[in-house]
């Protein structure tokens, strides 16, 4: 699911509540004017006239008004039709439908202005309202009597409003739940500012194939670029921001089906299974440091020349993940003594 913001999706939402509810009671207020139900007749003109104001609450960010006066209009509106018509209508069922969506309604007033409108104290409301309206109306007997065609023609059709409206909310609801989960593991396991994933992310992926005993072949290399901190002192740290996300570019283009990883700060790690061993590594880790050093990375009209030093080693049989890391580390460590710009293997 793609929420382009949450805000958006609230407003969304809102808005099609209250459209929704406007339709309902537009067609209700013609319903009883019709059947002559005077006293639902004259309440849906107030209703009517509620749902136009929620619009401009909406649109004035006003939401958790908005959404108090939606949930009085339902309130006083299906306790007066259970009054009116009796439990054999089915409007007692909006009272089942609020007290549920008055959640949805709370997460949205959150997000969208950071307030809550007290959605248990509401939907407890709606629990008793709908207890209470089923017995007074028992105890008292119904206002306007219906012929029973037209009871269960409003039965069905009351039922199926607050199906439509559970279904929709719920399932937003989901959709909801579901891209946040996403998007937080997502940020979990990636480096911001270069998109790779992170080191993390990438121990935890060794160690569930190291698990299931599937390294052979496996090759990692440490990425080091050459005096990296030099970058950021003569050309800034936005500079340096720069250069690492042209690395990445020049790293996954060179990557094929191993995973290119940000190891932290100027360091990356590529890794993957190699079954050309090391002659088929040395020629991708090879590609990517000459392609480094032949780049001119342009950033602001500068024009600056970098390199790269990499330590690389095949996984050895019984070495954990920490010894085969140790291991490039110290081919790097190799490297950089000896001169930089080159591939230890
Ligand atoms: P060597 O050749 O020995 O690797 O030297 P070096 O300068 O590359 O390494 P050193 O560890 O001395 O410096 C790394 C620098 O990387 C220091 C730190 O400020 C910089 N750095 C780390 N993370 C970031 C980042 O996200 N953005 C920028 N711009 N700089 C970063
Ligand atoms: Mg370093
Ligand atoms: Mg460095």
């Amino acid at each position: 699911m793609k929420l382009s913001s949450d805000k958006e999706v609230a407003k969304k939402s809102l808005y099609f509540l209250n459209s929704f509810l406007l339709c309902v009671h537009a067609i209700f207020l013609i319903f009883f004017a019709c059947t002559h139900v005077t006293i639902m007749a004259v309440m849906n003109i107030f209703s009517v006239l509620s749902y136009f104001i929620s619009f401009w609450l909406i649109r004035k960010s006003k939401t958790n008004h908005q959404i108090v006066i939606t949930f009085f209009e339902i309130m006083i509106h299906m306790f007066l039709a259970v009054m009116c018509l009796g439990k054999d209508c089915g409007f007692q069922l909006y009272f089942i439908g609020c007290a549920a969506v008055v959640f949805y309604a709370e997460y949205f007033s959150v997000r969208l202005i950071g307030r809550h409108i007290g959605a248990v104290f509401m939907s407890v409301c709606s629990g008793v309202l709908y207890f209470l309206a089923i017995q007074v109306s028992e105890w008292r007997g119904v206002i306007y009597p219906l012929d029973q065609g037209v009871q269960k023609t409003l039965m069905v059709l009351n039922s199926a409003a607050v199906f439509i409206v559970c279904i929709y909310f719920y399932s937003m609801l989901t959709r909801i739940a579901n891209y946040y989960e996403d998007e937080l593991s997502r940020q979990a396991n990636h480096d911001k500012l270069t998109g790779l994933v992170n080191r993390f992310y990438l121990i935890d992926h060794l160690q569930q194939i190291f698990n299931a005993g599937k390294m052979k072949d496996y090759w990692l290399a440490i990425v080091d670029i050459d005096d990296f901190k030099l970058i950021n002192d003569r050309f800034g740290h936005n500079c340096g921001d720069f250069v690492l996300k042209s690395m990445t570019s020049i790293i996954e283009s060179c990557c094929g089906e191993l995973i290119a990883c940000r190891w932290g700060g100027e360091e990356f790690v590529m890794v993957g299974a190699m079954p050309g061993g090391k002659e088929a590594e040395a020629a991708v880790l090879e590609t990517v440091r000459k392609t480094v050093a032949e780049r001119e990375f342009v950033y602001d009209s500068n024009r600056i020349k970098l390199t790269i030093t990499i330590g690389a080693a095949p996984y050895l049989e019984n070495q954990s993940i920490d010894e085969w890391i140790s291991v490039a580390d110290e081919k790097l460590y190799i490297g950089k003594h000896s001169g930089k710009n080159q591939l230890v293997i």
